[in-house]
C-alpha cells in the first residue's frame, strides 16, 4: 500500500481523499481549516500540522487549493512542502491554476530532485464523490505511468497531455467552454419561459436531442430548481476564466464569448453571490430580462 499526502480537503479534495482511504492506502493530510481534516481522520486519514509534515512523511504529496498563491504558499511558503519534501519524491498539483506558474513551480522542485504533475480535473463535486473525474495530465510520461494506479481511484477519462503546464492549459480550455455552455443554456431557459413555454418540459426536450449536455442536465435544473448552493463558486470559475483571457492576450488569440461570460459572473458577484454556485449566471440574464426562469 503507498504511502500518499493529501493538502487541501475542501468541496473536492475531501472526496478525493476518501477514495484512496477506501482503497486502502497511508493518506497523510493538512488543511488551514480543521473540520474536514477531523472528519478525514475519522476515515483512518493521518493528521498532519503542515504541508511541510504531509511533503516529509508521505512519497507522493498531492495538492487541492484555489487558486496559484495558494498552490504556492503550499509549495514554497513557511512550513511548505519544499521545506520538507525528500529527494526522489513526487508532487501531484490536482488544482487548477496557471499553467505559466505551473512550469515554474516544476522546475523549482526538480532542483531538489522532486518531480510534479500537474493534474486538474473537471467533473465537479459529483465527479469528486462518485469517482468520476476527468483528469488532464502534464509532466514526464514515466512519473504519470507511475501515479496513473491513484488517479484511476478518483476519475475515469485520464489523459496524459504532454510535458509540465500542459494539463493546466487543457483544464483553462475545459472551463472555457464549461462557461460559455452554462451561459447558453441560460439564455435558452430565459428566452423560452419570458416566451410563455414551460421551462422544465423545454429542458426535458432538449435533453433528447441535439442540444443535449451534462450542463443541460445537471445546471439547467439548478437553474430551475433556484438551487445555487455550490459546487462550483463564482470565484472560482473568475479565476479560471482570468487565466483564459491573461493567456489570450498575451497569445494574440480572442476569446469575444469567453469576455462576455466574465461580465456575466461580475454582475452577479456585484449583488454579492460571488460564492453561489457558478449555474447562478442564468441570474444576470434573467435581470436583463426582468424575466426568471422559474419560482
Ligand atoms: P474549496 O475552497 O472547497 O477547497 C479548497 C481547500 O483548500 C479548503 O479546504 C482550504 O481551506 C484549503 N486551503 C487553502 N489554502 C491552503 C493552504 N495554504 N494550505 C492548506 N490548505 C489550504 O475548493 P474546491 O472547490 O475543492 O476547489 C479546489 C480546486 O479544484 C480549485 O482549483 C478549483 O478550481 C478546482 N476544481 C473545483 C471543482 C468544483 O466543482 N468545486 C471542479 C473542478 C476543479
Amino acid at each position: 500500500m503507498a504511502n500518499l499526502g493529501f493538502i487541501g480537503l475542501g468541496i473536492m479534495g475531501k472526496p478525493m481523499t476518501g477514495h484512496l482511504l477506501e482503497a486502502g492506502h497511508t493518506v497523510h493530510v493538512y488543511d488551514v481549516v480543521p473540520g474536514p481534516v477531523k472528519e478525514l481522520a475519522a476515515q483512518g486519514a493521518v493528521v498532519c500540522g503542515s504541508s511541510r509534515e504531509v511533503a516529509r512523511k508521505a512519497d507522493i504529496t498531492i495538492i487541492m487549493v484555489p487558486d496559484t498563491p495558494d498552490v504556492e504558499a503550499v509549495l514554497f511558503g513557511k512550513d511548505g512542502v519544499a521545506e520538507g519534501v525528500r529527494s526522489g519524491s513526487i508532487v501531484v498539483d490536482m488544482s487548477s491554476i496557471s499553467p505559466i506558474a505551473t512550469k515554474e513551480f516544476a522546475r523549482k522542485l526538480a532542483e531538489k530532485g522532486v518531480e510534479m504533475l500537474d493534474a486538474p480535473v473537471s467533473g465537479g463535486q459529483v465527479g469528486a464523490e462518485k469517482a468520476t473525474l476527468s483528469i488532464m495530465v502534464g509532466g514526464k510520461t514515466e512519473v504519470f505511468q507511475q501515479i496513473k494506479p491513484y488517479f484511476e481511484l478518483m476519475g475515469k477519462n485520464i489523459v496524459h497531455l504532454g510535458g509540465n503546464g500542459d494539463g493546466q492549459t487543457c483544464k483553462v480550455a475545459n472551463q472555457i467552454v464549461v462557461a460559455l455552455t452554462i451561459e447558453a443554456v441560460a439564455e435558452a431557459l430565459v428566452f423560452a419561459a419570458k416566451a410563455g413555454a414551460d421551462p422544465r418540459k423545454v429542458r426535458e426536450a432538449l435533453l433528447g436531442g441535439f442540444a443535449q449536455s451534462r450542463i443541460l442536465d445537471l445546471h439547467g435544473e439548478r437553474m430551475l430548481a433556484r438551487n445555487f448552493n455550490p459546487g462550483f463558486r463564482i470565484r472560482l470559475h473568475q479565476k479560471d476564466l482570468n487565466l483564459a483571457l491573461q493567456s489570450a492576450r498575451s497569445l494574440g488569440v480572442s476569446l469575444p464569448n469567453t469576455a462576455t461570460a466574465q461580465e456575466l459572473f461580475n454582475a452577479i458577484a456585484a449583488r454579492g453571490g460571488i460564492d453561489l454556485d457558478h449555474s447562478a449566471m442564468v441570474q444576470a440574464l434573467e435581470m436583463l430580462a426582468e424575466h426568471q426562469v422559474s419560482g
